[in-house]
């Protein structure tokens, strides 16, 4: 999803250092915006019935979304623009939690920290660019053109029982959170 699916408000911009990650397909919440929306509270809705049965949707929904793990980085980093809706199988008042967490773990300067991390791995990948292959390195990746025509593509479709494995640590981790 691009992040316009991502329901940002109209008066905050995302962090630039975090671009939103990249899916070939749109994913769910980008086509089925109105089941992703949550607000503060979560289930303050009348019919609370209804609004659980929504939330169970989304989040199955996620996941199977193949960005999953970036998906709730971003949201994390990008509190202005995800104060409401359900991103990466979290609610609101969840992610407030783990960004507790996250500044327990790193310090307060948390998306500093992780703003920095990117940039160095984008200086690595862009440096490994311009040196030769090692011997190993031209090995597998001449296997991979024998094996699967190429380079394993980043975000591959994943099965219904990884669906189902993403689905179980989910929920395990919204629960604990
Ligand atoms: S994980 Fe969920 S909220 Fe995030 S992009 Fe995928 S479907 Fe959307």
């Amino acid at each position: 999803m691009s992040y316009i699916g991502a329901r940002p408000t109209e008066f905050d911009d995302p962090d630039p250092r975090f671009p939103f990650p990249h899916t070939p397909t749109p994913p769910r919440c980008q086509a089925e915006p109105q089941m992703f929306d949550f607000v503060h509270g979560d289930r303050s809705d009348q019919n609370r019935q209804a609004t659980e049965e929504r939330l169970s949707r989304a989040r199955l929904a996620c996941s199977g979304c193949p960005i999953v793990r970036d998906c709730l980085r971003w949201a994390l980093v990008n509190k202005p623009v995800t104060k409401t809706g359900l991103f990466a199988a979290t609610t609101p008042s969840q992610r407030t939690i783990l960004r507790k967490r996250m500044a327990d773990r790193l310090g307060p300067d948390w998306i500093d920290v992780l703003a920095r991390q990117d940039q160095t791995r984008r200086e690595r990948a862009a440096a490994a660019r311009h040196t030769p292959p090692t011997v190993d390195q031209a090995r597998i990746l001449r296997l991979d053109l024998e094996v699967n025509g190429g380079p394993l593509p980043l975000h591959r479709l994943i099965t219904p029982e990884q669906q189902e494995r993403n689905r179980i640590r989910l929920m395990a981790s919204v629960t604990a959170a």
